[in-house]
């Protein structure tokens, strides 16, 4: 699905402990390349790879990839992009940065939670985090920063999830990209998973700062988009924490 001439959104289907679901990855189209948001979960770079080109864009075009968070669903594939694509550069926000180099123990993905993967999987995430440590972020990002891809996107911290995690406002296209601040859930926009928000708190106050927002479109990478009365939608979840 393409939102204006400049910002595709993938659509890829993941396998995890959920199931099989699709996520929503999105690509920003620049002259210059490819900026890519989120990269799918672990060990599944073949659908990812497949949603890009089914979506007529070539991977090799690719030029940065900015991880809303630290969850192996949104940097899972990120070192198989860059064996791939090694010039690729790498942004998100500072307060996830030290997760995503080792430098702190991953929020959710701890040693227990490895424990309890199958085995192709577990060799994975412990590849994944001895290689931390080379991972270098290009740009860190901060609240309220504008990046200049896609036709101009801002960068919105939305702490709660993780505690770096970010939003993406598209102002040219009154389009919310959620990542994981927001779900759809049988059709319905509803606030972040709470099985897997450890400051659920924090991450409800987060809402906040979406509701000021132009938003008439909104993209979660769980359960995709949602277009039906945004702004009104997303007042009534933030009042809603009470
Ligand atoms: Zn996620």
């Amino acid at each position: 699905m393409n939102i204006g001439t400049q910002i595709l959104i993938l659509e890829v289907p993941m396998e995890s402990f959920f199931g099989k679901t699709t996520i929503y990855p999105v690509l920003l189209k620049d002259q210059d390349g490819l900026t890519l948001i989120d990269t799918g979960m672990l060990g599944q770079l073949e659908p990812l790879r497949k949603a890009i080109a089914d979506a007529g864009e070539d991977i090799n075009r690719l030029k940065r990839i900015i991880l809303t968070h630290q969850d192996i669903d949104h940097i899972g594939n990120v070192h198989a992009l860059l064996d791939l694509l090694p010039n690729t550069a790498l942004l998100a926000h500072k307060d996830d940065v030290p997760y995503m180099t080792g430098e702190r123990p991953f929020v959710k993905l701890t040693p227990e939670r490895i424990n309890l993967m199958d085995i192709a999987l577990k060799q994975q995430a412990e590849d994944m985090i001895r290689r931390l440590p080379d991972l270098r972020f290009a740009h860190i990002l901060e609240d309220g920063e504008h990046l200049p891809y896609g036709g101009g996107v801002q960068i919105i911290h939305t702490p709660g999830h993780t505690p770096g995690h970010i939003s993406l406002y598209v102002p040219a296209q009154k389009l919310l990209l959620a990542a994981d601040e927001l779900r759809v859930v049988e059709g319905e926009l509803v606030g972040p998973a709470e099985s897997a928000t450890p400051d659920m708190p924090l991450a409800l106050k987060s809402l906040d700062k979406l509701t000021v927002l132009d938003a008439e479109k909104v993209l979660c990478y769980h359960g995709g988009f949602y277009d039906r009365n945004v702004q009104a939608r997303l007042q009534a979840l933030s009042q809603e924490r009470g």
